[in-house]
């Protein structure tokens, strides 16, 4: 008989999970909460315009192609590789940066503020490419027993790393480079971590080179929610189970096993192995009701920040807009500094604009344009009130005009407004955190919360909040771990 995987959750690293088991021979159930797949990476459709609501872009292409093989499938959708990466423009200035991947190219972009730029970028990357490479596949795609295994682990890594444990991105970048424009813009990345460079650590400096030089950035064709329509088409003519609209608050248990999970109406859905892809710490605390993971434990540990993201139809075509494009202010180290908690920052935000309908055309009526904005907010720990959210959403499409040199707001045909309430209240992201758990370094690897359950043999972890961590290409490992843990403790057959 088949073993049963019953997945709690149908964000990326449950369904790659779902698909990978599945296609070993386990029968597979979902259960989510919302009424449509994704979790984040979600879509909106409304008056004629569509919009992804979390992901518009990845890096590490390589790993769903390596996934999909896994799963012995074609990939089930196509890439549009991006390049130029994104565009950056400083408040007050009407230069557009353009990120390309050619490093000639992206030099010949900061010619006048750092004019040996491409000699230092190509040091600053040899740097990136070495940490990625001694990391990668020793900490970010391994499992870890214990403690004592992901310590023993590390001892693996080049001691010449070490110092980069001690220093933050800022720091980090600050001694490659001297233009602040330049040292703004290489930094960004550490935001897509979910925190700023000023608390990131220097290791992660290893993304610059995965989006750079390894791989680049990608688009999907169609618009990012084709990849969970591709891999819910592929489940479903498996043969896999979808429960929607149902979310699990209670477990029923058996000395060290699970034998049911509970719904918020009193439903029971009994199985023999059980994986949880909502957030891993939150499933522990709110669900299993564990002490270790209590309201004042989560309150304690260190969460991303959270964002408020828009989604606007314009009834025109703004050719001055790319694809993906940032809006930086003035005062970044003060901005960076104070985002996370302080409320004030959205005086003056900063935000990113990524325009869908640019590679997707599909996405909006003839000679519109889907607007997506993205701004950093704090988290529901430090902005409880959101009733001021449209004066923001309003400074904001205020500002963006200023910049584009076009009122857009006369031409809005539709707008959608995801405070983190609305974020923690579709996905359980605690306090509306986008990314989950932070990546500082007591939270990540064996000291983030495992991808097995501490207490029952038949429950596994799987996403953002457990190992390795956020993003689409960290989900799709994530599942790679949790489901090599499964397929060892319980074979399909
Ligand atoms: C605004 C935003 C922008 C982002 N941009 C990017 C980007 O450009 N590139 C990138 O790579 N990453 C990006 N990310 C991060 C990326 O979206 C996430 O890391 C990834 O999608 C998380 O996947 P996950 O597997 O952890 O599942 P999640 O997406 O968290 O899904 C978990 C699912 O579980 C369900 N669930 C939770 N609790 C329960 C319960 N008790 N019962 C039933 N169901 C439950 C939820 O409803 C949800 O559907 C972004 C995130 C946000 C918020």
């Amino acid at each position: 008989m088949k073993q049963k995987v019953t997945i709690i959750g149908t964000g990326l690293g449950g369904l790659a999970s779902g698909l990978w088991l599945i296609k070993q021979g386990y029968e597979v159930e979902f259960i989510e909460k919302n009424d449509k797949p994704g979790g984040r990476l979600n879509q909106i459709k409304k008056d004629g315009f569509t919009f992804d609501t979390g992901p518009s872009f990845f890096s590490m292409s390589y790993v769903f192609k390596e996934f999909m093989e896994k799963c012995n499938m074609e990939l089930p959708f196509k890439f549009v590789e991006l390049d130029p990466l994104y565009s950056v423009n400083f408040r007050g200035s009407n230069k557009t940066y353009h990120l390309y991947k050619d490093i000639k190219k992206l030099a010949a972009q900061f010619q006048e503020q750092e004019p040996d730029f491409e000699e230092k970028m190509r040091t600053y990357l040899k740097k990136s490419k070495a940490l990625f490479e001694d990391t990668f596949d020793i900490v970010i795609r391994s499992n870890f027993e214990n403690l004592f295994d992901y310590c023993t682990s590390l001892l693996r890594v080049n001691p010449k790393h070490l110092p980069v444990l001690f220093k933050t991105f800022w720091q980090h970048v600050n001694s490659y480079f001297t233009s602040s424009e330049v040292r703004q813009i290489i930094s960004l990345v550490a935001f897509f971590l979910g925190r700023t460079p000023f608390d990131t650590m220097a290791i992660y400096s290893l993304l610059s080179y995965t989006e750079f030089q390894h791989d680049g950035y990608y688009n999907v064709e169609g618009g990012m929610y084709t990849i969970v329509n591709s891999i819910v088409d592929e489940l479903i003519k498996c043969g896999a189970q979808f429960t929607y609209n149902t979310e699990i608050v209670d477990v029923e248990r058996e000395a060290k096993q699970i034998t049911a999970v509970v719904d918020s109406k009193g439903n029971r859905y009994s199985g023999a192995i059980f994986l949880s892809n909502a957030d891993a710490a939150l499933f522990r605390g709110r669900v299993l009701k564990r002490a270790k993971y209590d309201e004042a434990h989560l309150a304690k540990m260190e969460w991303t920040m959270g964002y408020l993201t828009f989604y606007i139809g314009v009834n025109e075509k703004l050719p001055q807009l790319n694809l993906h494009n940032y809006y930086l202010g003035t005062n970044y180290e003060e901005y960076a500094l104070n985002v996370l908690k302080d409320p004030d920052t959205l005086q003056k935000p900063y935000y990113y604009v990524n325009a869908i309908s640019k590679c997707n055309p599909d996405c909006a009526p003839e000679g519109c344009e889907s607007l997506f904005f993205v701004c950093p907010v704090p988290n529901g720990q430090y902005k409880k009130d959101w009733s001021d959210r449209d004066q923001i959403v309003d400074s904001i499409l205020t500002d963006f005009s200023e910049r584009i040199g076009v009122d857009i707001f006369p031409k809005i045909a539709t707008r959608t407004v995801y405070t983190p309430q609305e974020w923690e209240a579709k996905f359980n992201l605690y306090k509306g955190s986008g990314l989950g758990l932070s990546h500082k370094m007591m939270q990540i690897g064996g000291f983030r919360p495992a991808n097995f359950d501490e207490e029952f043999k038949n429950l596994f972890y799987v996403g953002a909040s457990t190992i390795p961590g956020a993003s689409l290409p960290m989900a799709i490992i994530s599942a790679e771990l949790a489901t090599q843990r499964i397929a060892k403790a319980f074979p399909a057959y």
